[in-house]
């Protein structure tokens, strides 16, 4: 049985820690929070399969179904409404108490709070432990859950060819509050999403969450104390229930691209906003580091106790076919989104060259797809703007060829067929 060190009591890390720990691994947890502060206090949407997928016990976690989404666009005047059938509907869930039901799921695991991990330790090409402000700690396989920026994949030697610092344009900069709610009468639309807002490369939202309003004010990239303030003052104007009355807030960085090309190295891996497995649109990351959690654990029990490169490739080949793939797919979407003009998104707006089910697709953080009658259909209003026209067909083009090469990684590890596997993924990104 090997010792497996979990640096980050994150999600994903804590549905592994339960899988392993039930195969009789020796699992420590280190985590830079104490107990009381650890996550979140505020809910999250989760795609509602996750619930019996982990045998979730719902009666111990507060949750709500979650509300319709209603879309606004620069320099498009409607409103658009999506309506998510209910047996596809996200639910809302708070966030601190699905970590505690994880936690306390554990039987075995040793978590050690209030222990930071400041770096990685690496003897003879390989990862085999942390040095964190309690000392040194070594395992046999260090599993990294330490988020967007985190320390240990940070400090990773070059030659691992592990990306070490995620670009600012792949962050996306978020102010939460929490407002409370003025007297003023409901919404027509209550959960209000504002795409490019006022012009900016992010969105802003506006929930009425019945007794208070939830605001999340984002870039992709960096946010400015200036930008912020707009934004805000601009929602309080067209959102009459929200007040001035800030409740709590917290400044986050999520991670808004495709997984890591290669999230894996002697001794080594990542997993969750570490190995950027959010949807790259939405920024939710909670389902699939939960599912990178499990696909691990099962690659880690056919390891054998030995974590070489070679035997720990199943697990980024795995996460690629079920989500990675979809995941660059949607990240081609979000780059266009965020270089188009505002005044061109709202021209394929207004024209309903995007059209609402594309939308729907984009919301339940599925990929956008039209057959070519469609697109044809759909070309004939856009002519008086040929240029954008050829852009979002060339986009919608690069998005079925991401799909394709993510979902189609070597089938065994070969350094030489993963090295140019890798640098053709990554020239679809490069601008
Ligand atoms: C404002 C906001 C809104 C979001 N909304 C949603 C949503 O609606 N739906 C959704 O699915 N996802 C959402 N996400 C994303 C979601 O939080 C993550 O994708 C998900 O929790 C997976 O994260 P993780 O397991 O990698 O790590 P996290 O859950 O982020 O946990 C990382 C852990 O590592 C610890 N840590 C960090 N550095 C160190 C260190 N040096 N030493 C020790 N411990 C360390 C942290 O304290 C933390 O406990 C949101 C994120 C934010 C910030």
């Amino acid at each position: 049985m090997s010792k497996i060190v979990i640096a980050g009591a994150g999600i994903g890390g804590l549905v592994l820690a339960k899988e392993l720990e039930e195969k009789g691994h020796e699992v420590v947890i280190l985590e830079k929070n104490t107990l009381a502060a650890l996550s979140f206090d505020w809910y999250d949407d989760v795609e509602c399969g996750i619930v019996p997928e982990f045998n979730i016990d719902l009666t111990k976690i507060k949750h709500y179904p979650k509300q319709d989404w209603a879309f606004l666009f620069p320099e498009v005047d409607e409103i658009i409404g999506l309506t998510i059938p209910d047996e596809k509907k996200d639910i809302s869930i708070h966030r601190r108490d699905l970590s505690a039901w994880l936690i306390g799921e554990l039987k075995e695991a040793e978590i050690q709070y209030g222990n930071a991990v400041k770096s990685v330790i690496c003897k003879d090409g390989k990862v085999v432990g942390v040095k964190t402000n309690k000392g040194d700690i070594y395992g046999d396989l260090i599993v990294d859950c330490c988020g967007v920026d985190s320390v240990v994949r940070s400090n990773l030697p070059d030659e691992f060819g592990v990306l070490q610092k995620i670009k600012d344009e792949d962050v996306f900069n978020v102010y939460r509050g929490f407002y409370k709610k003025t007297d003023a009468k409901k919404e027509e639309f209550t959960n209000k999403a504002y795409l490019r807002h006022l012009g900016r490369p992010g969105i802003s939202w506006a929930l009425d969450k019945g007794d208070h309003v939830d605001i999340l004010i984002g870039n992709a990239g960096k946010l400015t104390k200036s930008e912020l303030n707009v934004s805000l003052e601009h929602l309080k104007e067209v959102n009459a229930v929200l007040s001035n009355e800030l409740l709590s807030s917290a400044v986050c960085r999520i991670p808004v691209r495709r997984p890591l090309e290669k999230m894996f190295a002697n001794g080594y891996v990542a997993l969750g906003d570490s190995a950027c497995m959010t949807i790259p649109m939405l920024g939710s990351g909670i389902a699939s580091s939960m599912r990178a959690g499990r696909i691990l654990a099962k690659v880690i029990e056919e390891s054998d106790g030995i974590y070489t490169e070679e035997k720990l490739y199943p697990y980024q080949e795995r996460v690629n076919k079920l989500f990675g793939a979809s995941h660059a797919a949607i990240d081609v979407l979000k780059c266009w989104l965020l270089t188009e003009s505002a005044s061109v998104l709202g021209f394929f707006v207004n024209k309903q060259i995007v059209a609402k089910e594309d939308m729907q697709a984009a919301a339940e953080g599925g990929v956008v797809k039209m057959g070519f009658g469609q697109i044809v259909k759909r070309a004939m209003r856009g002519l008086s703007n040929i240029s954008a026209l050829l852009r979002l067909a060339k986009t919608l083009s690069k998005q079925g060829k991401a799909q394709k090469l993510w979902s189609n990684p070597p089938v065994s590890y070969d350094v030489n067929k993963f090295r140019k596997w890798k640098e053709k993924a990554e020239k679809i990104f490069q601008k």
